[in-house]
């Protein structure tokens, strides 16, 4: 298991790779991992990380970016879920529309301003369906 060094990006403490219990409580549903910032509850950012590798999966986000994160992916997943493009087509097809490479093209790594960007090509994507 390969050990990172992340910092919160709200205030600039370090992230500590902790059960997830330790945000969530006993209602965890499922064991995993979250990067959890060391000044935690005090400052509410984390991020999960990837179950086997335990690498982060993006950046460490408080509420109002998690909410964000959510609506985004709801958003995006649709096109995909709906039978439109496959996943993987959909991936694509959000790095062309936004100017991403593969690396950047994950939720998990966006600000509010990407996943509002994301939201609205959505957006206009099924308002082309429907129009069609
Ligand atoms: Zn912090």
């Amino acid at each position: 298991m390969k050990k990172i060094q992340i910092r919160c990006p709200y205030c600039g403490a370090k992230a500590t790779l902790r059960p997830s219990s330790a945000v969530y409580g006993n209602a965890a549903k499922k064991e995993g991992y979250l990067y959890v910032c060391d000044r935690y509850p005090k400052c509410d950012a984390y991020v999960a990380a990837h179950r086997k590798s335990r690498l982060p999966m993006g950046t460490l986000a408080n509420g109002d970016l998690r909410h964000k994160r959510i609506e985004a992916h709801k958003a995006f997943d649709w096109m995909w879920r709906s039978g439109l493009m496959s996943k993987r087509q959909a991936y694509k097809w959000m790095q062309a529309k936004l100017g991403l490479n593969e690396k950047q093209a994950h939720i998990a790594k966006f600000s509010e301003y990407m996943c509002d960007q994301l939201i609205a090509i959505c957006t206009q994507a099924y308002d082309n369906i429907r129009a069609a």
